[in-house]
């Protein structure tokens, strides 16, 4: 025989349940890894659990006293199979009740008799830029399952058409008796008849046939706050499906989508835009309007700004959606070069190349680097 899991949790083969969960929650906080540091704290804690999976779950621990093994295969109905290794996986102490719970029954597992959490909703929303750094209020459109008012989610036309199922006696679950060599088991499955519900019913109502819940259209409102940027989720807590049999409803997720902007990109709190400049404005400076998120700035070319400098006007960015900070306005020259002149035009650029003779041989000094770098 294998693992002695009485031993493992310190106990005797006649401990009661309260005794066992006592134990398996005093041991396991004692050798939880992220508590304990010792090399052997986490074997201990899988053995721990191993046991306490055991001799908490009613039918694995009447199989292990009778033949002093956990080796479930072949056996029905049972919870097998859970797999001791994710264990490490559960991270954090606030894991711990959860774990917890899996083992004994507790609140969160609860079968098809119990009330049941309705599903999750998801939303896709799109956003403009502005809306996306001013925050927006946005009405949503949706289609949801909610409780049906006629029956009140109870599905029935009245309460006496809710008629315990014959199916299994209303314990929804069917057992069956096996012979096998070690002698006869029990195995328990959930009720053909009914679904595991224990109920049925006769007469359904009318409206939801039996579902209890209806699709409805609906309509919400909700406010985005400043700052928020594309992939943003925002969850409207109970705004999702409604639950089963007094379950709570489900919850709403707003999945944030930022259009396009025709002048701005936004990278974090920055935005980026270009600017056209003319060739005499890079050269001699200027002071221009640079379009911002909210109206105009102006904004000092310096004379001799040369082709992708980038400017930045302070706190022209967005604003941080946890309060604090805000970004820039980052605004790159591009210098149009005219396509066309006038021959006046054409006259004066040729006098200026004439007054110029000696950038025109800097120009000509970077050829002759550049043919030396050759040979
Ligand atoms: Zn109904
Ligand atoms: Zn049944």
């Amino acid at each position: 025989m294998g693992n002695d899991y009485y031993k493992t949790l310190g106990l005797s083969k006649g401990a009661s349940k309260e005794e066992i969960k006592k134990a398996y929650k005093r041991l396991a906080k004692k050798f939880h890894p992220d508590l304990n540091k010792e090399d052997d704290a986490s074997d201990k804690f899988k053995e721990i659990n191993e046991a306490a999976a055991v001799l908490g779950d009613d039918k694995k621990r009447a199989h292990y006293d009778q033949y002093g093994t956990a080796d479930f295969s072949g056996f029905q109905g049972g919870a097998g199979g859970f797999d001791f290794s994710d264990f490490s996986n559960f991270g954090g102490f606030s894991d711990f009740g959860d774990i917890f719970d899996m083992f004994f029954g507790g609140g969160r597992r609860r079968g098809a008799h119990g009330p049941q959490r309705g599903s999750d909703l998801r939303y896709d929303l799109e956003i403009t830029l502005e809306e996306a750094a001013s925050g927006v209020n946005k009405s949503l459109s949706l289609e949801r399952e909610t409780t049906c008012s006629t029956c009140d989610g109870k599905g029935a036309k009245s309460d006496s058409d809710i008629v315990t199922c014959d199916g299994c006696g209303g314990s929804g679950q069917v057992t069956r008796s096996q012979r096998t060599p070690f002698g006869v088991f029990q195995t328990a499955s959930a009720c053909p008849t009914c679904g595991g519900e224990g109920k049925k019913i006769v007469n359904p109502c009318s409206k939801c046939h039996g579902s209890g819940s209806v699709l409805n259209k609906t309509k919400l409102s909700v406010d985005i706050p400043a700052g928020v940027d594309a992939g943003s989720r925002l969850r409207l807590a109970g705004e999702g499906e409604a639950g089963k049999k007094g379950g709570p409803s489900g919850d709403l997720y707003a999945f944030l989508h930022v259009k396009p902007h025709k002048i701005f990109q936004r990278d974090g709190l920055d935005l980026y835009s270009d600017v056209p400049i003319s060739f005499i404005q890079a050269t001699l400076g200027d002071e221009i309007e640079v379009p911002t998120l909210d109206g105009k700035a102006k904004m000092k070319i310096p004379a001799g700004t040369q082709p992708g400098t980038m400017f930045r006007l302070k706190g022209l960015g967005i604003k941080s959606l946890r309060g604090f900070g805000v970004g820039d306005q980052k605004v790159r020259v591009d210098v149009k070069i005219p396509k066309s002149l006038s021959k006046t035009q054409k006259q004066l650029l040729r006098n200026y190349a004439k007054e110029s003779a000696d950038d025109i041989q800097a120009n000509k000094g970077f050829f002759s680097k550049l043919k030396e770098a050759f040979e």
